[in-house]
């Protein structure tokens, strides 16, 4: 066999590090990692904030002395090296992630995003056990609005695709994820120890680990289960995916020595109003999901009260997107489950926490 120079392989026995261990995303990849037997050290913005750490608390007072919390700040130089130092492994989720009232972009979105960034990647050149990094980007890197896919062939993206119509007014977030992820790429490039592999989930639905609501994905849940868009939704197709499987892409993505390069982690495209259908299949009238498809012309004219601008609505309703995740099945050996079984586990899920 013959041994391929850039392969890291991580031991299993060293702590992983997970930024933003309160988070949706990071709360399952730290839960993931325990009950496989790592040791886990997270970041998260304050011990004090108990509500946002409560299922942190509760996973110590499971597994004890392998899980460690630290405080650190994406703003803050040299925040993280603390919960680095002795890692082979870092997995940097912790980004800001809202699209809706968004009222300094710069401040609320680019800054954090892309310091964040440097911030941990400064502290992993610096510490010299450091191996490989997992970066948490996002579809949003890949493409801004529905419309570039008429740009790419087969009007499906991949991999090699980037995002370059999204700006600090038009997409902030979108915006964001695409600075952090570029900026990873050139800080990875100037050095040789650690790799960076990187995962980019279309939009993440499932059960949490906690029992948080201020999510932006927790919230289009509750939104769309609490008759929200009751009156219809617009006509825009999303990739969805499963957040154990986004967790577990990162796990793999971790350990697999051979894995390289970006991973589009989505396991289907859907119309909104599909999104809606199978909540309404599976739990009959129960909820008040929407039925119908809203005019163009009324999305114009509503949709800035629920954060949709015109340039959104002109570039994303009622054009294509595909999304391929072939990659992410082969690289990685990842699965999805199907979005049947994350809409199901994730509303039980909130009705059984008592969040609805
Ligand atoms: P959450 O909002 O649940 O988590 C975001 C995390 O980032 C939280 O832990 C948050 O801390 C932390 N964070 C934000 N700002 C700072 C800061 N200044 N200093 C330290 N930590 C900070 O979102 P998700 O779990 O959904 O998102 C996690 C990652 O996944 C992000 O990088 C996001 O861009 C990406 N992503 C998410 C998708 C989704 O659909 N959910 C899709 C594609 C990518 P705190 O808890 O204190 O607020």
């Amino acid at each position: 066999m013959s041994l391929n120079h850039n392969m890291k392989s991580i031991n299993a026995e060293m702590p992983v590090v997970v930024t933003g261990g309160s988070g949706y995303i990071a709360s399952w990849i730290v839960k993931y990692l325990l009950e496989d037997g790592k040791k886990v050290k997270t970041t998260i913005r304050s011990l004090k904030d108990t509500s946002k750490i409560q299922h942190l608390l509760d996973l110590k007072e499971k597994f004890k002395d392998n899980l460690t919390l630290f405080e650190a700040d994406l703003m803050l130089d040299g925040s993280f090296d603390k919960a680095i130092e002795g890692a082979e492994l870092v997995i940097h989720t912790a980004s800001p992630f809202f699209v809706a009232g968004v009222k300094d972009a710069k401040k609320q979105l680019i800054e954090p995003a892309l310091q964040g960034t440097r911030n941990v990647l400064e502290s992993c050149n610096r510490i010299s056990t450091v191996k490989r990094v997992v970066l948490t980007s996002s579809v949003a890197a890949i493409h801004g609005d529905n419309i570039d896919s008429l740009l790419v062939p087969n009007q499906t993206f991949t991999e090699d695709h980037w995002n370059t119509t999204s700006s600090l007014t038009h997409q902030p977030y979108a915006y964001s994820k695409t600075l952090a992820e570029k900026e990873a790429w050139e800080i990875q490039k100037k050095q040789s120890r650690w790799d960076l592999v990187v995962i980019n989930p279309s939009f993440v639905m499932g059960p949490s680990v906690s029992k948080r609501l201020d999510g932006t994905s927790v919230e289009f849940m509750r939104n769309m289960l609490k008759g929200i868009f009751r009156t219809g939704v617009p006509d825009t197709k999303m990739g969805f995916v499963d957040v154990r499987d986004v967790a577990r892409a990162h796990i793999l993505a971790g350990f697999n020595p051979n894995a390289k390069g970006r991973h589009i982690t989505s396991s289907e495209v859907l119309p909104m109003l599909g999104f809606a259908k199978i909540i309404k299949e599976n739990f009959g009238n129960k909820y008040s999901v929407p039925t119908g498809t809203l005019p163009k012309a009324l999305v114009y004219l509503i949709g800035p009260f629920f954060g949709l601008s015109w340039g959104y609505t002109k570039n994303n309703i009622g054009q294509p997107l595909n999304l391929s995740n072939e990659y992410s099945k082969t690289d990685l050996g990842l699965t999805y489950r199907s979005l049947k079984d994350t809409i199901i586990d994730h509303v039980s899920q909130m009705e059984t926490a008592g969040l609805l």
